[in-house]
Order: structure tokens, then C-alpha cells, then sequence
């Protein structure tokens, strides 16, 4: 006997009916992009290495340790997008959307792969929500990016998370701190890998969540001492949109994000039913990406969310996000004649619009019904021997238990109207 194959570690499927909380959580996070302007950009799973490698930033653990890359059949370095930014910046690239009306508002949605260790909210494939505003400066706009991954949120009703958010600086301002950090961090009793880590980007080390490390931060110098003029003018600004937006925050002058070339704004979203891996989305200004993938020298903000993690928040909260079920009607039959009535009256509905489903294989009324109830269907049509031969159906509301007579040329109609569709 051959294995049984299983999904590779790290992976799963999302079965029914979890996947409809899936769908609904995704489709929920995606809705106030759409209603904000951005369009949909579909690119591809895999890209050339290099977008990655300079997209993401050479010094990263996602680039350094998680990527999934190979050589395909033509000899070129491919690689499976760990996230979804860097696809979407190449593509704004290679089109020259720039050369367009500013900013160019942009959404996608899919598979994402990193080869991380395995735990509850990290996975090797999992899916983002993405979106980027590009091409303009302006802190509303950073107000509204952020305002709008608040609304993904609020709309599934979620309300156990919390905004984090601090500035980055910028060329202007972040070399100098760098300095202060560096030399700081050269004093403090670290082990080896930290102090290397201390030289390569001192400014992860301020993010390590072990308590020796932290409690050797507490004095450590902060972006948000050593703004710039400007920066800081940027930064004043964004918080008084947000203000006025109605979102509220935590300042989190140590909050780095994983990937590179992050200025400015910047920000994360966590949630506090989900244990240490909390975060639930994030984001922040990038006004280095484009020009460091090769295209013009325009800026750029905007985020991810996790829709896995976000579905995890979703049950730990104890929402029920899913608002209809996927069959409205479910047509149960007893015999052969009743069968094609049955069938016929499916594809009707179906071609109406109507979510309806039947059962296949006979299994008897009770199976049926059981088959019914499971459905998640508000009704059910019996079509059962003697009925027909009178010339009804009965329609059948699952949820109240009452039952009525139909005549069966009116089944369609009666049907339709009472469901809606
Ligand atoms: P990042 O691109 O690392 O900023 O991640 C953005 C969001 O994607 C995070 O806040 C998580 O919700 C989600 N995410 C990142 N890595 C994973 C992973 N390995 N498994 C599941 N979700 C993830």
C-alpha cells in the first residue's frame, strides 16, 4: 500500500465550511479598498529572485533564510512571492503607471510563501490582502491607507486589536540616529548573532522580544527623538488625519518591520486573542521601493494583512462573520418522476439567481433531510411520491418547522419569491 500524501508542513486546506469564513474574512478586508478608489492587480505567484532580493532587502530573514527559490528549466532564478508588495511595485514599474494620474491606488490578493518554522499563525503558505498607494508624499494619504486596514477590521467586527504606529525617519534624519543606535548598542552585553545583527540593522535589535535584550533598552536613543524638521511635520500631520478620521493608536517608537526600505510612516496591526504571533497586518511608507527596484524615485505606502490570522482573531473574538450560507434552498425527492421535477427546479432556481442545491444518489427521506438541514438552507421543497401525485410540493421553512402545499408549476415562483434572488 502506497502513503497517504499529505499537504507539505506547514501548509493546509481550508475544507467547507471554514472556507466560507475564509472567503468572508478575505472579502471583507478587500471591500473598503474597492469602495476607496484602488484596482485590482492580479500578478504573478512567482517572480525573478531579484525583486525580492532588492524589493525586500538583501538583509532580511524573509530574504536571507524563508525564500522558496529555484532555478526553473531555462536556467533563471525564480522565486515564490514571500509577500506581495515587491510583485505589485515591479508591475507598477514595468507599465509605467507613474506616467498616469497620481496617486496610482492598487490592491491584490493570494498565496504567499515563506519557509518559516511552523506554529499556530505561521505558516509556509499563507494568504495577504495587499495594497499600495503610489506616486504622492502626502500624510492624508498615509491617514487613509491606515484607516482603511482599520475598517477591514471594524467591518468583520472585530474590536480585541490595536493600531501601533511610529515614524522611521528618513534619508534626511535615519543615518544620523543610525549612528547613536550603533554606538549604543556597542556597549550592551549581547551574544554574538545579536551584536552582528547590531551591525547589519541595528535597528531590528530595538524589535527583539527576548526580556535580556529588552531590558537593556530601555534608555536606547528613538527615532522619534531625532526626526527631522520635516519628517516630523509628516508625521504631526498623519496623526491629525487619523484624529480626524476617528482611528486611535499606540505610539510605538520601537516598532521595525521586517522588510527594508520603510521610511516614515509606520505602522502594525495587532490583535490580543492570538498569542505571540499577534500580528494581524502591517505596513508603512516605503519612498525608496521603487527606485531601488530600478524604476523611477516616486513614493509609496501601504500594507498587508494576514487574512489567516485575521480569520484566527475572527474565531477568537467568537464572530460569526459568515452572513448567508452558500445553498438558500435545498430540494429533497422521493422517486423517479419526482427526481426530474426536482432537478428541473434546481436549474431553474440556479439560472435565477437562486442558491439551490439537491440530493444525488438515493439515499431516502431521511438522509435526504438530513442533507437538507446540513446544507445551511433557510427552505426546503419535498417532492415525495403521493404529493406528486396530487400536483404539489411541500415548502418547507427549516427554521420555523412550518410547511405548506404548493402546486408544482407554482414551486418555481413560490420558491424564488420566498428566498429572494
Ligand atoms: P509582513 O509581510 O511580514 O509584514 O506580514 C504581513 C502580515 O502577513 C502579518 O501581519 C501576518 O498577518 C501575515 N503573515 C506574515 N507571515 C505569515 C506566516 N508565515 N503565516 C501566516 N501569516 C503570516
Amino acid at each position: 500500500m502506497t502513503d497517504v500524501l499529505r499537504a507539505p508542513k506547514g501548509t493546509f486546506d481550508t475544507l467547507p465550511p471554514d472556507s466560507e469564513r475564509f472567503l468572508a474574512v478575505r472579502d471583507a478586508l478587500v471591500a473598503p479598498l474597492r469602495r476607496a478608489g484602488y484596482g485590482y492587480v492580479e500578478t504573478p505567484v512567482f517572480e525573478e529572485t531579484a525583486v525580492f532580493s532588492r524589493g525586500v532587502g538583501e538583509s532580511t530573514d524573509v530574504v536571507t533564510k524563508e525564500m522558496y527559490t529555484f532555478d526553473d528549466r531555462g536556467g533563471r532564478s525564480l522565486t515564490l512571492r514571500p509577500e506581495l508588495t515587491a510583485g505589485l511595485v515591479r508591475a507598477f514599474i514595468e507599465h509605467r503607471l507613474h506616467t498616469g494620474a497620481l496617486p496610482v491606488k492598487l490592491w491584490t490578493v493570494g498565496s504567499a510563501f515563506r519557509y518559516e518554522r511552523p506554529q499556530a499563525g505561521r505558516y509556509r503558505h499563507f494568504t495577504q490582502v495587499d495594497m499600495e498607494a503610489l506616486g504622492v508624499d502626502d500624510p492624508a494619504l498615509d491617514a487613509e491607507v491606515v484607516a482603511l486596514g482599520v475598517q477591514g477590521f471594524r467591518d468583520l467586527g472585530l474590536t480585541d486589536f490595536e493600531l501601533l504606529l511610529t515614524s522611521l525617519g528618513d534619508a534626511t534624519c535615519r543615518p544620523q540616529y543610525r549612528e547613536l543606535l550603533v554606538e549604543y548598542l556597542a556597549e550592551l552585553d549581547l551574544d554574538d548573532d545579536t551584536r552582528r545583527r547590531a551591525e547589519i540593522n541595528p535597528l531590528r535589535v530595538l524589535d527583539d522580544k527576548r526580556p535580556e535584550v529588552q531590558a537593556q533598552l530601555d534608555d536606547a536613543p528613538l527615532m522619534v527623538d531625532h526626526l527631522s524638521d520635516s519628517t516630523r511635520a509628516h508625521y504631526d500631520a498623519v496623526r491629525q488625519h487619523l484624529t480626524d478620521l476617528g482611528v486611535t493608536w499606540s505610539e510605538a517608537p520601537k516598532l521595525v518591520r521586517g522588510l527594508d526600505y520603510y521610511t516614515k510612516t509606520t505602522f502594525e496591526f495587532v490583535h490580543h486573542g492570538l498569542g505571540s504571533q499577534s500580528a494581524i497586518g502591517g505596513g508603512g511608507r516605503y519612498d525608496g521601493l521603487s527606485a531601488a527596484l530600478g524604476g523611477p524615485d516616486v513614493s509609496g505606502i501601504g500594507y498587508a494583512v494576514g487574512v489567516d490570522r485575521t480569520l484566527l482573531a475572527v474565531q477568537a473574538e467568537g464572530l460569526d462573520v459568515v452572513a448567508r450560507t452558500g445553498v438558500q434552498v435545498f430540494v429533497v425527492h422521493l422517486g423517479a418522476e419526482a427526481k426530474r421535477v426536482a432537478v428541473r427546479l434546481v436549474g431553474r432556481l440556479r439560472q435565477a439567481g437562486v442558491a439551490a442545491d439537491t440530493v444525488y444518489g438515493d439515499r431516502g427521506l431521511k438522509g435526504a433531510m438530513k442533507a437538507a438541514d446540513r446544507s445551511g438552507a433557510s427552505h426546503a421543497v419535498v417532492i415525495g411520491e403521493r404529493d406528486l401525485a396530487d400536483g404539489v410540493g411541500q415548502l418547507k421553512d427549516l427554521r420555523s418547522g412550518e410547511q405548506r402545499a404548493v402546486p408544482v408549476g407554482e414551486l418555481f415562483e413560490t420558491v424564488r419569491a420566498t428566498v429572494g434572488g
